[in-house]
């Protein structure tokens, strides 16, 4: 690729010693470090003055380039509209969904900051590309300032559906802010169809030029499928690296050969974990031979704290977790181990290769990368089975998996049994099925594809 990447995204993680980046930072470094370039965001630091120009900090090929935000702007920009209208809305949570215009007005103007802190570092060769649902207008905004780069768009949560859509007031304006990218890229073909019904709604009036091509607002521009994938090879590496270390030793003495059920996952009501509680609990009633034989861990760091909805899970899972120990604990043996924190990225890995079934069960998920991270550090001689909800992105690629419906108590009980009785032939088959899939869409190869589609949308169009 000629020109550099400018990667542009709410947070930048710039790496620091011992603590690793997740999923999307793990593959734009990647990019970044293959093509040199920027990583543009905020810097997590909250003023109360106006923001200062980006600090700039070059390691190797990257620079990253932050700015501090207002207080308040990210208040309204992040937790506000971001965190309380779009993410619900996308999630299709409507219960949790609000919408205040002074936070849309927030969330604009933190939009008109990026694309004015970013013009004075970009090139005309620079290929530029924007992740997530935090930075939709950015590209109108770029665009505004002369901008003509190719743009990109990655959304890493769900598309809604249009009627879901319109709840939103000012979705109009947020479908035609999506037209001035040259690519937009969706993780599953339902994301894909539903963006494409929006724009074909006759108040829209966007037409499809090709299955993949739209034509609305004036231009015409890609948008596709690129399911995000994780980097096999590294989740493997870490697993097998860390597993010596004192915490993981810790885990499997405690276990003394006991099955192990795993669910990791940040602390948000998309990803079920209530519901999942009370699952292994229709487990430990209907299929008692497992009392005292399972042992069901849940690693759930809190985030957004300080959000109504988000404090409120934490509480609901403690007395859940609490109610059902009360209920089933042994002298020897505590059904569930709830673990209300962020875990080292290595650390993890190797807990998920210990783990004999990976429960993964969100609501409603974009993708959900501990599904794939899980089968990525999988024994392939000995594999542990993963319990996957249909209601996230990744079922529509891991069908290998014991696909559940995660509001199905029942249902999710029954395939925890099927995954707990499954001998190692099947295991074994299905692993292969699914980390060939993994190996195929892995982190690297999400990179080169979004970037190459953009940067031919943009010769071919721009
Ligand atoms: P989301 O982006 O909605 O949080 P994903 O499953 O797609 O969900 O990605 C979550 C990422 O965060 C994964 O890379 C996962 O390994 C990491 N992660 C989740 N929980 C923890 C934890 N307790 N400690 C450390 N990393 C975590």
């Amino acid at each position: 690729m000629q020109g550099r990447l400018i990667a542009v995204s709410n947070r930048v993680a710039i790496p620091t010693a011992g603590k690793v980046a997740g999923g999307l930072a793990v593959g734009v470094l990647a990019a970044l470090e293959e093509q040199g370039g920027i990583w543009f965001g905020w810097s997590g630091k909250k003023t109360r003055q106006d923001p200062r120009d980006p600090v700039l900090e070059t390691r190797g090929r990257i620079t990253y380039a932050t700015i501090d935000l207002k207080r308040q702007d990210f208040e309204n920009y992040y937790n506000g509209f971001s965190n309380n209208s779009l993410w619900p809305l996308c999630h299709y949570m409507l219960g949790f969904f609000s919408f205040r215009r002074f936070q849309y007005d927030a969330y604009c103007r933190v939009n008109e900051l990026f694309a004015r802190k970013l013009v004075p570092l970009l090139e005309p060769n620079d290929i530029i590309w924007v992740h997530d649902y935090h930075l939709i207008p950015l590209a109108t905004e770029l665009r505004r300032a002369g901008v003509t780069n190719p743009i990109g768009f990655f959304l890493h949560v769900p598309f809604p559906g249009f009627d879901a859509l319109r709840a939103l007031p000012p979705y109009e304006h947020l479908l035609r802010s999506l037209s001035s990218y040259d690519v937009i890229g969706f993780q599953t073909e339902t994301d894909l169809r539903a963006f494409q019904d929006s724009m074909g709604q006759p108040e829209i009036g966007g037409r499809l030029l090709t299955d993949r091509r739209v034509e609305a607002y004036g231009r015409t521009f890609q948008a596709d499928v690129f399911p995000i994938g994780v980097d096999v090879d590294d989740c493997r590496r870490l697993a097998a690296k860390n597993l010596d270390d004192r915490r993981v030793h810790r885990l499997t003495d405690s276990l003394r050969e006991r099955k192990l059920i795993m669910g990791v996952d940040r602390l948000d009501y998309s990803k079920g974990l209530e519901l999942r509680f009370r699952s292994f609990q229709r487990l430990l009633k209907k299929y008692p031979t497992n009392r005292g034989q399972v042992v069901f861990l849940q690693i759930a760091p809190p985030t957004r704290t300080g959000v109504r909805a988000y404090d409120a899970i934490r509480e609901d899972l403690e007395r859940t977790s609490g109610n059902i120990n009360g209920r089933f604990a042994e002298m020897d043996w505590v059904p569930i181990r709830y673990l209300n924190r962020a875990y080292d990225r290595g650390v993890l890995m190797s807990l998920l290769r210990l783990t004999d079934i990976g429960l993964v069960t969100p609501i409603r998920d974009g993708m959900n990368l501990v599904a794939k991270e899980y089968l990525a550090t999988q024994d392939p001689d000995d594999p542990g089975v993963l319990v996957l909800s249909t209601l996230a992105g990744a079922a529509q690629e891991l069908t290998g998996a014991v696909l559940v419906n995660p509001y199905d108590r029942e249902g999710v009980a029954d395939g925890m049994q099927q995954a707990v009785e499954m001998r190692v032939g099947e295991r074994r088959e299905r692993f292969q099925s699914m980390i060939e899939i993994l190996q195929r869409n892995d982190i690297h190869a999400w990179c080169s594809r979004f970037i190459e589609s953009l940067q031919r949308a943009h010769a071919t169009h721009g």
